[in-house]
């Protein structure tokens, strides 16, 4: 229960404004949510979250926003979509998740350091080749979390079975992928 974790407080008007701001930029409403915990039960992920969808929904709905911030939940977030698809009040929860990752982000909240920096690597990757790049996502991983040589025993068997290849894979897209990646980028200094 959200009210045994963390101490309720009174919201302030910055809080409300930051949660207006993120509504916003998520397309979507918190106030819909009945809390059913439908989005909870289908998360492939909320074993690993602190505060699974429907509490983070709660959290933001009590203008908690601070709380939401620092939850790790946004970090295990995999952006499945599963919670959204099935919530019976159209509540966009995974795009909730990913605008917390950002403001998160943006404020300086790194949260888990090594989630953050995977995420940026997969971008990347995606931004770069047009499709996910698995030895160049670990490698700019590594390099980012400082640990150049983490899991290396792990790459020649893997590539060796074909589960990963030396070199990327390119789509033909790409110069449109990076067009979206800047349209992105525009939208986001827009707001
Ligand atoms: S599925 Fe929708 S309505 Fe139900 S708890 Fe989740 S966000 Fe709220
Ligand atoms: S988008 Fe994130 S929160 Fe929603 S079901 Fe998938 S992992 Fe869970």
């Amino acid at each position: 229960m959200i009210k045994d974790a963390v101490k309720l407080k009174s919201a302030t008007k910055a809080d409300k404004d930051l949660l207006a701001k993120l509504e916003q930029e998520a397309g979507t409403q918190v106030s819909l949510c009945y809390q059913c915990g439908k989005c909870s039960a289908g998360c492939p992920a909320s074993f690993a979250m602190d505060y699974p969808p429907r509490e983070i929904i709660r959290l933001l709905q009590l203008d908690m926003v601070e709380e939401a911030l620092n939850a790790n939940s946004i970090w295990v977030c995999a952006t499945c979509e599963t919670c959204s698809e099935r919530c019976p009040r159209g509540v966009d929860i995974a795009s909730l998740m990913d605008t917390l990752r950002r403001e998160a982000l943006r404020q300086g909240k790194k949260g888990d350091n090594q989630v953050a920096a995977f995420n940026a690597a997969f971008l990347n990757t995606v931004k770069m080749f047009g499709r996910t790049y698995e030895a160049g996502i670990l490698l700019q991983h590594n390099l980012a979390t400082m640990q150049p040589f983490k899991d290396a025993g792990l790459g020649l068997p893997m590539v060796k079975r074909g589960k990963i290849s030396i070199l990327p894979e390119r789509i033909k897209g790409r110069d449109q992928m990076k067009k979206i990646f800047a349209r992105v980028q525009e939208q986001r200094e827009e707001k």
